[in-house]
């Protein structure tokens, strides 16, 4: 029996199908199989180290000989089950392929299988690692699995089932075992603790669970060096101290000098890293960064998280360079902290927005993805059909046919088209009433916004100068690659009469607009807007145009941006 010296791995090994951890779906199947004595003769568990295969393939044995097997739940008193939990039964023989993987050994193994249990129903071989076995030993074996004789029960457990033979993977029933989830392995150590009456914090456990990786063997190790390394009280800092970790306190601190900027602290303590490897110290930064993200901290934001985890994955990059582990951890952290300002350049954009009423719908996202020579212009996908007409006394006939053709899209066409005058008037007065009172919608249909214009002399040269504006809020509003079809006042009253179908663009009188709008231009000496004839030119002119602003640059720069995608804000 266990005694209290053993280690805890051992002392708290699973003993029945119920009490392993994380490997629900293949107890409760390996259970039905027992109940219903549906049993192959060959079965291969695989799976990452620790994840509970042997103790398992080990449960499965004692089920399958228990005297009042095979069954699920194993009696635990008879002499097959005694002698099995004390792994000395005669007829569970394991081997274990890593040292045992030649082809003289499985001879010796099949030699065995021809001689019927010497105790139990059946004879059972246990066989770990097994894709070390040479490719003779493979091909010895491969007779005897397929055709075992009846008494004898396989069971092959394996960390890399993708190097075996495609045979023997068709010759067993292949068990996948799960990483078993951290949230279960700390709950397993707390669990321990408690049956050990060791006191314990929290938080400790989860740092030594991550550092067994998903392994609870692994884990179950470092927890039997931690309560005699913190004699038995496991707490963050004797935890951190034996595993050479940093303290998370310190790394709290770390990025509380990183947001306050204060650039001689974090060169302080940067020398403190120094006595720590430098690739480790890059591995706690991530892994207490991804524990800020699934806290929802929010002095962490989504964007900045992406950003720090950028730059920390470019520091480790470094380290193949040979690069100086102080100065890597230097430079990424003063990379955070010039981070830090982007926020305040989105800031900065948002007032200018605010205060200027400069179209907002362009605003530069650095993201650093696949190398792309230029920058990429993902323009948002304008809206598809719609149509109507502005509800007016001249053209009242029209106005009835069309609505009756699209009944439900004209309310949605009519909303923007309001949206549109309101950010104008909101924008600038004089341009907005004057394009309300003479600007009236017809259709928006395949991305062509079709309107007309009536404008008396006055209200034609505020429309022309405040064109590009109105373009802005057009795509703003109606998407980024919207294009606009301007009609002359009487040319409606005659071609509107028959039809929903797509108005063609006219240009009667073809002025080059400009490609971006200044604000300079907005009031006076951008005459070359055109209300009254108009075609949009390709929406990408604009945003390549924004990309060249000096602030974008200095973003793209500062985050070494890969890709940049413009995106309508509307
Ligand atoms: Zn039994």
């Amino acid at each position: 029996m266990a005694q209290a010296s053993d280690v805890l791995a051992i002392k708290y090994r699973p003993k029945r199908f119920e009490d392993l951890i994380g490997q629900d779906t293949i107890s409760q199947t390996l259970s039905l199989a027992l109940s219903s004595k549906r049993l192959s003769h060959a079965y291969l568990f695989s799976g990452l180290r620790g994840s509970g295969k042997t103790s398992t393939a080990r449960i499965f044995a004692k089920a399958l000989i228990c005297d009042n097997g095979p069954t699920s739940t194993p009696c635990e008193t008879c002499e097959n089950c005694t002698m099995a939990n004390e792994n000395r039964h005669i007829d569970i023989i394991e081997m274990d392929a890593a040292s045992s993987r030649k082809i003289d050994d499985i001879r010796d193994l099949i030699e065995q299988t021809k001689y019927k249990p010497a105790a139990a129903r059946f004879k059972i071989f246990i066989i770990d690692e097994v894709h070390m076995l040479t490719k003779e030993a493979f091909n010895a074996l491969l007779k005897t699995l397929e055709e075992p004789p009846a008494f004898v029960k396989f069971i092959l457990a394996t960390t890399d089932p993708l190097k075996l033979p495609a045979t023997i993977l068709s010759r067993t029933q292949h068990f996948k075992f799960k990483r078993i989830s951290q949230t279960l392995i700390v709950n397993h150590l707390a669990h321990v603790l408690n049956l050990e009456q060791i006191n314990f914090e929290q938080e400790s456990l989860e740092i030594l669970a991550r550092s067994g990786s998903g392994s609870l063997r692994d884990t179950l190790t470092l927890l039997d060096q931690a309560i005699i390394y913190s004699k038995q009280y496991v707490d963050v800092s004797t935890v951190t101290q034996m595993l050479g970790l940093i303290d998370p306190a310190f790394i709290d601190s770390i990025f509380d000098a990183v947001f306050s900027k204060d650039r001689s602290r974090v060169t302080a303590m940067v020398k403190e890293l120094q006595e720590y490897d430098g690739e480790m110290v890059i591995d706690e930064l991530i892994a207490y960064l991804k524990e800020k993200l699934y806290e929802h901290d929010i002095k962490f934001p989504t964007m900045l998280l992406d950003r720090f985890l950028h730059i920390l994955s470019d520091a480790k990059s470094l380290f193949f360079l040979n690069a100086d582990s102080g100065f890597v951890l230097l430079l990424l952290f003063s990379k955070m902290i010039e981070a830090l300002k982007l926020k305040e350049i989105d800031q900065i954009i948002e007032e200018l927005e605010n205060t200027t009423h400069e179209p907002q719908h362009i605003k530069p996202m650095p993201t650093v993805q696949t190398p792309i020579p230029s920058p990429q212009i993902v323009p948002t996908p304008a809206p598809t059909i719609a149509e109507t007409i502005k509800e007016e006394p001249k053209i009242e006939p029209q106005t009835d046919a069309i609505a009756q053709v699209e009944p439900e899209s004209q309310p949605k066409e009519d909303e923007r088209f309001s949206k549109l005058i309101d950010r104008l008037i909101d924008r600038n007065v004089n341009l907005g009433e004057c394009f309300k009172q003479s600007v009236y919608l017809i259709s928006f249909e395949g991305n062509t916004l079709t309107w007309q214009s009536c404008a008396e002399e006055d209200c034609k040269k505020v429309l022309r100068n405040g064109y590009s504006v109105i373009k802005f809020m057009v795509q703003e509003i109606w998407g980024i690659d919207v294009k606009i079809s301007n009609k002359p006042c009487d040319e409606v009253k005659k071609k509107s009469e028959p039809k929903a179908a797509p108005t063609p663009i006219i240009e009667p009188e073809p002025i080059k607009e400009p490609d971006i709008v200044d604000l300079a231009d907005e009031d006076n000496q951008n005459t070359m807007g055109c209300v009254a004839n108009c075609e949009t030119p390709p929406a990408q002119i604009d945003a390549k145009a924004m990309l060249q602003e000096p602030m974008v640059q200095r973003a793209k720069e500062l985050f070494s941006a890969k890709r940049i995608v413009v995106q309508s804000k509307v």
